[in-house]
């Protein structure tokens, strides 16, 4: 008799962990705490509840990163996809699902499932032994959160996640923007240079500051600020502050020179900092921001540089609970003191319900391989599920870690095909087609060890 597997939270993540271990053939116990201890966002007892907007975002799996993903879970019989696609309402060319029998779908197929049995329960505490997998996402009950963080140490465990926006490299306008850190600090020029530099004039200073007054901002929910201010200010609180106090912090142009423009000083430097060991993503710093969406898109492209910029993903503060994965997690998504354990879904440092999804795919693959006996090989990277667990336990900056969605900058670029805007198309087309039979060859090697979900 094989060993159980134990989930630890039914949401996106646990319930298509659970799924693809019992089609595996192992036995999963979830542990679910709802609905007898309540979170502030979810409003039912039924696994799956997707806490807020109804939309799976783009279904387009040769031009869109999540509709890649999409195909890739479809592929591997994923019972969170089968349950959207069976709820599916008209939304153009996104994934906009019925949320309240998406999740009495999966509730009930899991329910109904030979090898799955579910408790009503708080986990409090990461056991010593057995097959365990976490998935208790952005709002993980406060008692298993400070466990989790006595466990990893209390740096590595983040209650709330500030995020600043992150550009794609390739639509930053280097003939106004220049590479240098400040001070021309570093020992080798790759840390010289580490910095992207956007210059400011006063005039372009005082209008931005103006626009950041201005924007359309999101309110925190109810119970969701304790412990906020941490270290973590909004750009624009900070700029209620006094209109100088940006260019003090995050936008000081101390220790710069624009070799555009050697001999005028700029009024304001905005600093971008690398995102990703493959250098394709930059992120703001120091801009964590509550503004929505459709103004930060608007404010940022008024910095100089980036009047053009795409964002891979906009900046945000939310109660969030995640780990710093990439140095806590091994490549299996196990943590590395505790190999017994591992973590899915958002609490691992990956951003929506997809991805989420996506991440309680593999674990739950990962782990019912482990307790038959029977290793996958590798998750290929050039897969969207391997570019995501690429990122998170090892690709992206650990100093800089926040959570993040899926998009092609986490992709190796493919090689010969035109960068910026004009090549897109077939770059998209290139990474998606690449992704796709490496996808399709590692769930062909997962059925030749014969532990393919039936
Ligand atoms: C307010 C809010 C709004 C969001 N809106 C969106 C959105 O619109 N679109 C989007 O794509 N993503 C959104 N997200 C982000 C995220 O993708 C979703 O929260 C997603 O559901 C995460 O999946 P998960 O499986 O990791 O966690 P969840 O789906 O939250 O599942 C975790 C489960 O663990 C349970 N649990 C927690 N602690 C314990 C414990 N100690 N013992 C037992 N069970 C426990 C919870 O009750 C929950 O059922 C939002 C997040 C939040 C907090």
């Amino acid at each position: 008799m094989t060993e159980k597997l134990h989930i630890v939270g039914g949401g996106m993540a646990g319930s298509e962990a659970a799924w693809q271990a019992a089609q595996m053939g192992v036995d999963v116990v979830i542990h679910e705490m709802r609905p007898k201890v309540e979170t502030f966002a979810h409003r039912t007892g039924s696994l799956a509840e997707m806490v807020c907007s109804n939309s799976f975002r783009s279904d387009d799996d040769e031009q869109n990163a999540v509709g890649l993903l999409h195909w890739e879970m479809r592929a591997a019989n994923g019972l969170i996809m089968s349950s959207a696609d069976a709820h599916r309402l008209p939304a153009g060319g996104a994934l906009a699902v019925d949320r309240d029998p998406f999740a009495e779908t999966v509730t009930n197929r899991l329910k109904s499932h030979p090898r799955v049995s579910v408790t009503e329960e708080e986990v409090i505490d990461l056991p010593e032994h057995g097959h365990w997998i976490f998935s208790t996402g952005p709002l993980t009950s406060p008692a298993l959160g400070e466990a989790i963080a006595k466990a990893t140490g209390a740096d590595s465990l983040a209650f709330f996640d500030a995020i600043a926006p992150i550009a794609y490299a390739e639509s930053i306008d280097m003939n106004v923007a220049w590479r240098q850190s400040r001070y021309d600090k570093g020992d080798t020029e790759e840390e010289r240079t580490a910095y992207i530099n956007c210059p400011m004039t006063r005039a372009e200073y005082e209008a931005f500051i103006d626009a950041l007054l201005a924007a359309d901002k999101t309110e925190f929910h109810e119970g969701e600020t304790a412990g906020y201010f941490d270290g973590c200010l909004p750009i624009e609180v900070m700029a209620e502050r006094g209109r100088e106090t940006l260019r003090h912090g995050p936008m000081k142009p101390v220790g710069l020179t624009n070799p555009h423009k050697p001999d005028e000083k700029p009024y304001a430097v905005v600093q971008l900092r690398r995102d990703n060991a493959l250098g394709t993503l930059y992120n703001i710093v120091g801009f964590q921001t509550k503004m929505k969406y459709g103004a930060q898109t608007e404010v940022f492209r008024m910095i100089p540089g980036l009047g053009e910029a795409r964002f891979a993903r906009l900046g945000g503060i939310h109660r969030n609970t995640f780990l710093n994965s990439p140095t806590l997690l091994d490549e299996q998504m196990r943590l590395r003191s505790r190999r017994h354990i591992r973590f899915a879904g958002q609490i691992t440092g990956v951003e929506g319900y997809v991805e989420s999804a996506a991440m309680g795919l593999l674990a739950g693959r990962l782990a019912a391989a482990e307790i038959l006996e029977r290793p996958l090989p590798p998750v290929p990277q050039d897969s969207a599920m391997g570019a995501l667990i690429h990122h998170i336990t090892g690709g992206a900056d650990a100093k800089t870690f926040q959570p993040m969605n899926v998009n092609f900058g986490l992709f190796r670029p493919v090689d010969g095909l035109k960068g910026g805007r004009r090549g897109r198309k077939d770059r998209y087309k290139a990474y998606t087609d690449r992704a796709k039979q490496a996808w399709a060859a590692w769930l062909d090697s997962c059925a030749e060890t014969g532990v393919e979900p039936a």
